[in-house]
């Protein structure tokens, strides 16, 4: 008996929610009170083989979410497995195409996330059949392989198939010396963790000192709630690193235009790295004022970029110094390609966000995949590293130094704990019957 041609068999979606809230973990001025939280996607075929991934939110509506990655399932299902792992770019244009969900964004918001995370689902089962980390699995195709994953629709007046197989060509020389580099001396970190903005001095302190000790080189601290406040609390903390480490500070799109302006000129004063989301992620003309205004304090933004598209715009016309990407806003795998190769041409750093439950665990891949085969570049680039969580996934990042570990293990690390996501279950799992068992 043969086992017969491997489909795509069914999703398995799950409502997973962690009470961060709390302890105010994840705290900043536009998002005060956060439940880290995930729209946690299984895909499964009739072989029984699986692909992990998910969607990051920060609480309520993440049930929205769940819908979203449920709205996927029938254009998977029934799918055969080997064609679609023999053109990942054709299946990302079959689901964001597709030409009745797309009404839902285009290309934006709910839908869109939710299609990433099918994405990515896909992309963790075809490094785990290939039985490498993600990150190898793209750093292993050919510069013609990588270009074909990529949907250049409405990026061409920036960047063409041919100047994409260009920057990959040139980044062929020396991929190997760059992967035993990664392999043996990890990837640059910095931590947000010391600096939410519900935090009190004594926490900040005490963990701006656990961040030194552990060898972090480069800090980033929550502003936006009042601006002597902020002042007050950056110079407490560049009090407690000295000089020359690097400190970044994030609004988290607090501000209008000309406030932003303001007050990152007062800020400047404690020498400031960048100011990320200093106001609203899709306003690129008032980014583009900011960031003339206020050099050479760099300006990032990312975390809520919702496309390719917008970031072509960002990258293209000098709003952003500093790319922020993010594994789960997008639609996946595809099209952060896409964005790490608008930043190589624009020679943007890439500094991806990863604050919320497994986003570090899942975006180390990508700038580890950035640095053997695209930009070639490790220097004054960092992945966040926020520490909660991590204890929830199968394979969590390891951090030694100030810097991720390269991870060896096949997939792309997006595996929850299956008590995890039993226990953490929103509404039913034990820890919400027990929230609500003592509010
Ligand atoms: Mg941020």
């Amino acid at each position: 008996m043969t086992r017969g041609t491997e489909l795509f068999s069914h999703f398995e979606v799950s409502d997973v929610r962690f009470p961060t809230s709390r302890d105010l973990d994840g705290s900043d001025a536009m998002n005060q009170d956060p439940d880290y939280s995930a729209a946690y996607v299984i895909v499964h075929t009739t072989w029984g083989s699986t692909g992990h991934a998910f969607v990051f939110t920060i609480g309520r509506g993440n049930e929205v979410e769940v819908a979203a990655v449920r709205a996927v399932e029938e254009l998977v299902i029934g799918l055969g497995v080997d064609e679609v792992l023999a053109d990942m770019g054709a299946f990302w244009r079959r689901l964001t195409h597709d030409s009745q969900l797309r009404w839902l964004g285009p290309e934006k918001g709910v839908m869109h996330m939710g299609i990433g995370a099918v994405v990515n689902a896909v992309w963790d089962l075809y490094a785990k059949r290939e039985g490498v980390p993600l990150w190898q699995l793209l750093s292993n195709l050919s510069p013609q392989q990588i270009v074909d994953l990529v949907d250049f629709r409405h990026l061409t007046d920036q960047l063409t198939p041919g100047e994409a197989l260009g920057i990959l060509t040139q980044a062929t020389e020396g991929r190997e010396q760059r992967r035993h580099d990664l392999l043996e001396r990890g990837y640059p970190a910095y931590t947000t963790s010391a600096g939410w903005l519900g935090y009190s001095d004594e926490k900040v302190t005490r963990l701006v000192g656990e961040a030194l000790e552990e060898g972090f080189t480069h800090l980033k601290i929550k502003v936006g709630n009042d601006i002597d406040d902020d002042l007050r609390r950056l110079k407490m903390v560049r009090g407690l690193v000295g000089p020359d480490l690097k400190l970044s500070v994030d609004a988290n799109q607090i501000w209008e235009v000309d406030e932003a302006i303001d007050n990152v000129k007062r800020l400047a004063a404690h020498n400031i790295y960048w100011v990320e989301e200093p106001t609203s992620s899709d306003d690129i003309l008032g980014f583009l004022k900011i960031s003339r205004a206020v050099h050479p304090v760099m300006v990032a933004t990312g975390e809520h970029v919702a496309n390719r598209v917008m970031f072509k715009q960002f990258l293209s016309s000098g709003a952003i110094d500093i790319c922020q990407i993010d594994a789960c806003r997008v639609a996946g795998v595809n099209e952060n390609i896409a964005i790490l190769l608008l930043a190589a041409k624009f020679g943007v750093a890439v500094c991806p966000h990863a604050g919320g439950v497994g986003l570090c665990e899942v975006v180390q891949h990508l700038s580890m995949f950035d640095y053997v085969a695209v930009s070639g570049i490790i220097d004054n680039r960092w992945i966040e590293y926020v520490d909660h969580l991590h204890e929830h996934f199968v394979d969590p990042v390891e951090i030694v130094n100030g810097r991720y570990v390269a991870p060896r293990y096949p997939g792309n690390g997006a595996a929850m704990i299956a008590e995890s996501i039993e226990a953490y279950g929103f509404p039913h799992g034990r820890i919400w019957r027990d929230v609500s068992s003592v509010a």
